[in-house]
């Protein structure tokens, strides 16, 4: 197996991520366990929070993780990726940086019995293949290929900010103390955004705010073009505002 990787090295990107049962499952069934559970955390409570403060709801993560068998993780992303990289070239994987793919094609095998696809890079390497999976991500040009035209993300209007914070910073302040000490996801749910925080093993706290921001609202007919589930969304999470307030 060859891993095709347009970045020019692997290096630390990006903040946490929480993986939630089902993925552990995955990761486990990869044998990535021995390799994962020192960086990861395992949140006692998600708690959902008014924006005033008040508790909405929690959900006690490890009396669900009894029912599950696997549990919720939370990682630095720089872990995770690290652990699947380490565990993908164990099993023989060749990982190809500097590799950019900008096209699928299929050529006959030698035998002319079957077809073999391509994955011709931007430079001009082509690398063969009896199966590509296409993993590249929001702006997939696999996708493209796959379906033959330009597919391009759609524009939520909604805005995401992450930032981390230094633990040793965070059992200094009394108000933040108690977030390093008994590791809980929080949401925070307010008017047109949210902000949501957990905890990394690896000294840091992630929070992130998610906003909505009109100006990059897509225009109603382009909502409409892309059909009533996004209108859904957008009409239930309005409803819920309200309620906050
Ligand atoms: C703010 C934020 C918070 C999130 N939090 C969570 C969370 O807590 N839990 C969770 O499960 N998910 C979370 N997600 C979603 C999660 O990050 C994505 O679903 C996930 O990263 C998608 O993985 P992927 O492998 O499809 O794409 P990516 O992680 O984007 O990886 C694609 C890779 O392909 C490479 N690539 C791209 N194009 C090419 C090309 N043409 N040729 C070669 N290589 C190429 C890129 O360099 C990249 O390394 C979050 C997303 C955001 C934005």
């Amino acid at each position: 197996m060859r891993i095709l990787e347009s970045a020019p090295e692997i290096g630390e990107i990006g903040a946490g991520i929480q993986c939630l049962p089902n993925a552990t499952r995955v990761l486990m069934s990869w044998g990535l366990e021995p390799r994962l559970t020192p960086y990861a955390t395992s949140p006692r409570l998600c708690n959902m929070i008014g924006w005033k403060g008040n508790k909405v709801s929690e959900m006690d993560f490890h009396e669900y993780e009894k029912d599950c068998g696997t549990p919720f993780w939370d990682f630095h992303r720089a872990n995770l990726h690290m652990g699947l990289l380490e565990r993908a070239v164990e099993l023989g994987a060749e990982l190809v940086v500097k590799t950019k793919v900008v096209n699928v094609e299929y050529e006959s095998s030698a035998d002319g019995e079957s077809e073999i696809a391509i994955a011709v890079c931007e430079d001009g390497r082509r690398f063969s293949a009896d199966l590509i999976v296409g993993a590249d991500g929001i702006n997939s040009r696999c996708r493209e290929i796959l379906l033959g035209h330009e597919d391009p993300p759609l524009l939520t209007g909604d805005l995401a900010y992450r930032l981390l914070l230094k633990t040793e910073d965070m059992v200094k302040d009394p108000e933040l103390r108690s977030f390093v000490e008994d590791p809980q996801v929080n949401y925070w749910m307010g008017p047109d955004a949210h902000a949501g925080k957990y905890h990394l093993r690896t000294q840091c706290s992630v929070w992130e705010v998610l906003m909505e921001a009109s100006e990059l609202r897509p225009p109603r007919r382009k909502a409409l073009q892309h059909g009533a589930s996004r209108a859904r969304r957008y009409a239930g999470r309005r409803e819920h505002i309200n309620w906050q307030r």
